[in-house]
């Protein structure tokens, strides 16, 4: 494979941004080599700077769920920016997209739009805490919650993929009323309630959680943090960044039934443009300014070309049918996956979850961020670059989620499944 052009850009790249990328596990750290650079995007496929095609499985880390350049979106979005690219006042598409943000997610009744998952989980924890006038939060090792200072904290796979326990530059101060317990634990949180009673403020975790590969919640663990928090007048917030519109069209509160009081959305919300959400029950939300004292704002916040582009994909992915073929591909392409595999005797541990799945090179099963680290990390830097070379763009770390879109086609499957035997066959001589 060649990436001449690659390479090049890569070294042009690393003279003025810091490590040649604007986010860290664009860097390829967790596999070695070196990126590659997109030119273009369509459909399914990626297309880099020296005329390879790739079958791309990682759309964006998630928002592109109807594909590269899907034509609904960019024409929306095209007439969008015709008409301005920003007002700074309100528009009628804000309304129509918190509408039917409300409609598809179930515990949501008012939301706040925002320009990333960063921006909506800090927010949505600042609610919490107004609201209850507590300061402790509790969230789960190897959750990741975007890069603010307080939850940089056993973060999940950026950080773990690079080595970095904790980021310099977060000041002690700042997770001082962070705690932490163990993914998929209910009496390590139970414990956490014993010992700081009526000073926890919420718990936020992704109810499937995405960023150590992805790692189910296992039965009744949702519920007995919901009892949990119900009885301790704590919030429960969802991060569902990743999950929303992707484990099922109302998120993995409605793919498990289980209602939080606050979420944070991101990802899909925006179609492939900076949205985030934060959005819950309204007696909560009636405490942000300017219906009430807590103060969050945002120059560009609901944005008409972002709107745009969000509300486009959320009703592409609402039409009849579209979910549930997705899921079947994934499906389809999870058991080819597991046949491939087993064909040549490499043992996998492979997760699912609506359209996010991950394929882990462990034996054993994996339900928090001590067995997904046991994975064998070597093995599958040797994988992801046997099937780069089969033109099958994976996220470059094992702790990362793999996601599916309606553009996904049998045919696209059948394609990568021949080129995951090959990837397979390769690292298995
Ligand atoms: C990606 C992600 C975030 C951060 O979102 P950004 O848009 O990257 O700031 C937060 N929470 C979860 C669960 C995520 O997957």
């Amino acid at each position: 494979m060649n990436i001449s052009k690659s390479k090049q850009l890569f070294q042009a790249a690393q003279q003025v941004i810091p490590g040649g990328v604007n986010s860290p596990a664009r860097a390829f750290g967790g596999v070695g080599g070196q990126p590659i650079f997109i030119e273009r995007a369509e459909g399914p496929y990626l297309y880099d700077v020296d005329g390879n095609r790739y079958i791309d499985y990682v759309l964006s880390w998630g928002p592109l769920i109807l594909g590269h350049a899907a034509p609904r979106v960019v024409k929306a979005v095209q007439e969008a920016a015709a008409r301005g690219t920003s007002y700074g006042a309100p528009t009628a598409i804000e309304t129509e997209m918190a509408e039917l943000v409300c409609d598809m997610v179930p515990s949501a009744e008012q939301a706040r739009f925002v320009n990333s998952g960063t921006e909506a989980t800090m927010s949505v924890l600042r609610l919490a805490r107004a609201y209850t006038g507590r300061n402790k939060i509790i969230k789960m090792r190897g959750n990741y919650h975007g890069h603010a200072d307080f939850l940089l904290v056993q973060a999940g796979s950026g950080v773990a993929t690079l080595g970095l326990p904790d980021s310099p530059g977060v000041p002690q101060g700042a997770t001082q009323d962070t705690l932490v317990a163990p993914y998929n634990d209910l009496t390590a949180l139970k414990n956490l309630f014993t010992q700081y009673p009526n000073e926890i403020a919420a718990i936020i975790l992704e109810p499937v959680a995405g960023n150590m590969g992805v790692v189910p919640p296992q039965d009744g663990y949702l519920q007995g943090i919901r009892d949990l928090c119900t009885n301790n007048n704590t919030l429960l917030i969802f991060d569902e960044v990743m999950t929303g519109f992707r484990v099922a069209l109302g998120g993995a509160q409605e793919y498990y039934g289980i209602m939080p009081d606050l979420t944070a959305l991101g990802k899909v919300i925006g179609g492939g443009l900076p949205v985030g959400a934060y959005a819950g029950r309204r007696d909560i939300m009636q405490i942000v300014a300017p219906a009430g004292p807590m103060y969050q704002a945002g120059t560009l916040s609901g944005n008409p070309l972002a709107m745009t582009a969000g509300l486009a994909t959320l009703q592409g992915i609402r039409e009849v049918g579209a979910f549930d073929n997705m899921v079947r591909g994934a499906s389809k392409l999870a058991e080819g996956i597991r046949q491939a595999a087993e064909a040549v005797n490499i043992p996998i541990y492979q997760t699912q979850v609506g359209t996010m799945s991950c394929l882990y090179f462990s034996e054993q099963p994996v339900i928090n961020w001590e067995t997904a680290s046991q994975s064998n990390t070597e093995q599958f830097a040797q994988f992801f670059h046997a099937l780069l070379a089969e033109g099958v763009y994976i996220a470059p770390s094992q702790f990362e989620a793999a996601f599916f879109s309606t553009v996904h086609s049998d045919a696209v499957v059948e394609q990568t499944i021949k080129a995951v035997q090959r990837a397979f066959e390769t690292i298995a001589t």
